[in-house]
């Protein structure tokens, strides 16, 4: 029998289980990785299929997740230092929503290259202001922060990415990534959902990418940034809701929250080069 092997370590996999999608997801026989993937990916598979007019997928995610984004902005801000104009990277952009929040906070203030797979979303993005590109080499400055927003696991090779993506950073470029994770059993992420997904990270094989390409390893966290209030809640509970925040203590999703610890819905958190 052929032998598999892991993307990510190059150790042996093996077969694991049919997802919910059909596919045959593998496994990572090393126990410091634990990988889940496919194994052969078909050519466009990670790209994900758009509406023709992008517009509209943009605004109902805008409607969904401006307030999100906005404190994702502010989360952002307060991990770079403070500049008079920000240089932002949106690796994977999509329908930009986040990005469009963000152009409308910073104005002048920020210059957003958006990056994406497919090429229908790219004229979308001078209407809002924001700069795409179809590879990194269109740019020719260092970025403050670039942000991969429910995109590696798309990547049919993401430590190329990873590596190409070094080119627009330097000591005080962050990377932020967020991917839902790879568990045994389904039910505990939304990673197999999706069939454009080819890579199920676990912490360790996603610290294992980033140090194999020079990145610093990421501490995981659970980032109440990541997710948008929920709109039908009373002042109470919105009162409540801030406390919490102010401690540092939230998590919104209740439904996991018992598994918070032990399955994490995203894995989500900074990284910086190794220098
Ligand atoms: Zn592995």
């Amino acid at each position: 029998m052929k032998k598999i092997f892991c993307p990510i370590c190059f150790d042996e996999g093996k077969f694991s289980f049919i997802s919910k999608n059909n596919y045959k997801i593998y496994n990572c026989k090393n126990k410091k990785c634990k990988h889940y993937f496919l194994l052969e990916p078909k050519k466009e598979q990670g790209i994900h299929k758009r509406n023709n007019d992008l517009t509209i997928e943009s605004d109902q995610n805008l409607k969904e997740y401006g307030e999100r984004n906005k404190r994702l902005l502010k989360l952002f801000l307060k991990k770079i230092s403070r500049r008079k104009k920000y240089k932002f990277l949106d690796f994977g952009s999509g329908c930009a929503h986040i990005s469009r929040t963000f152009k409308t906070y910073l104005g002048n203030k920020a210059k957003i290259y958006c990056l994406e797979a497919n090429h229908k979303c790219r004229k979308f993005y001078p209407r809002w202001d924001l700069i795409p590109v179809s590879n990194l080499e269109n740019i020719e400055e260092k970025i403050d922060i670039i942000y991969m927003i429910e995109v590696i696991e798309h990547l049919k090779n993401p430590k190329e990415i990873l590596l190409n993506l070094k080119k627009v950073m330097d000591k005080n470029s962050l990377l932020f990534l967020s991917t839902p994770p790879g568990y045994y059993d389904e039910k505990l992420t939304n990673a197999y959902d999706n069939p454009t997904h080819i890579h199920f990270f676990t912490p360790e094989s996603l610290n294992n990418l980033l140090r194999s390409v020079g990145f610093k390893k990421i501490s995981f966290d659970s980032f109440s940034e990541m997710y948008p209030l929920k709109t039908k809640i009373s002042f109470v509970k919105k009162i409540i809701y801030y406390i919490k925040l102010f401690f540092k203590k939230t998590f919104i999703n209740t439904q996991r929250k018992y598994y918070k610890k032990k399955y994490p819905f995203h894995l989500v958190g900074f990284t910086k080069l190794e220098i």
